[in-house]
């Protein structure tokens, strides 16, 4: 039997500037204790997938016109973004986005602001996962490498004690050893704790590499959806999304 879903997106449709049609009808489920990934190309709406699903679309103008969005059994479509991340729905948005001027340590705190008593645990658990941050947790992130960022970035997502943790292109910008070390971090999160993932990836056969199950989506709807194997090993997938070979 299928595992049940955590999170469930119902034929959704979102609308930025009250014109701009992006989602047209998309579903997608992410069921308890996989990794999901999310393909496609560019200007797909992979982003707005996840800007919906954590209730961010509001501060850009982007509503979320019909369908629904539940999460561990709750209708979470009206919801607002800091609810949401106390019921366990964290976004961990691409590297670049860690505080520059705040410590390592700082910005994992910063993280932790909706969990505060339990931070320190918290803390302790994600540097025991990232021996590289707990080295560096006195340094100002602004000066930490691109990998190193993307790392204090997931750290920063884990404080709030996700149930679900959503990632947006984790290996962007990054040399190929890092977006294999991401990867290697986020199934070893998965393995480890069971934390269940969607993750955003341009990488397709990385992803595909580490992930259970696999959604294909172009211009706001899924095309495509198999388990991981299977998506890695289709023809079509191969050809537009994998490259030759
Ligand atoms: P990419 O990989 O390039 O980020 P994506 O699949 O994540 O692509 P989205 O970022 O979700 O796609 O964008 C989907 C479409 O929505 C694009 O045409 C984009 O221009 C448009 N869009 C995204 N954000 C906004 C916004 N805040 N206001 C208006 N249009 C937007």
């Amino acid at each position: 039997a299928a595992a049940p879903s955590l999170l469930s997106i119902n034929n959704i449709e979102v609308i930025y500037d009250e014109v701009i049609l992006v989602l047209r009808g998309l579903s997608l489920e992410v069921p308890k204790g996989q990794i999901v990934a999310l393909l496609g190309s560019n200007g797909a709406g992979k982003s707005t997938t996840l800007k919906a699903a954590s209730g961010l679309l509001p501060s850009e103008q982007g509503e979320v016109t019909s369908g629904s969005i539940s999460f561990a059994g709750e209708d979470i479509t009206k919801m607002d973004a800091p609810e949401r991340v106390k019921r366990g729905l964290s976004l961990c948005m691409e590297g670049r986005h860690v505080f520059p001027h705040l410590t390592v340590s700082d910005n994992l705190l910063a993280g932790g602001y909706t969990k505060a008593k339990e931070a320190g645990e918290t803390l302790d658990f994600v540097y025991e996962f990232f021996p590289k941050l707990a080295d560096m947790r006195a340094r100002t992130a602004g000066f930490l490498s691109g990998g190193e960022q993307q790392m204090l970035a997931i750290g920063r997502a884990l404080m709030s004690q996700p149930t679900l943790l959503m990632l947006d292109e984790p290996s962007l910008g990054l040399a190929p050893l890092l977006v294999e070390e991401i990867f290697a971090t986020i199934a070893k999160l998965n393995a480890d704790t069971g934390l269940t993932v969607l993750v955003i990836e341009q990488n397709a056969r990385t992803a595909l590499s580490v992930a259970h199950h696999g959604y294909i989506m172009e211009q706001g709807r899924i095309m495509l959806e198999d388990e991981a194997d299977a998506l890695a090993d289709n023809p079509d997938v191969k050809e537009f999304y994998l490259g030759v070979g």
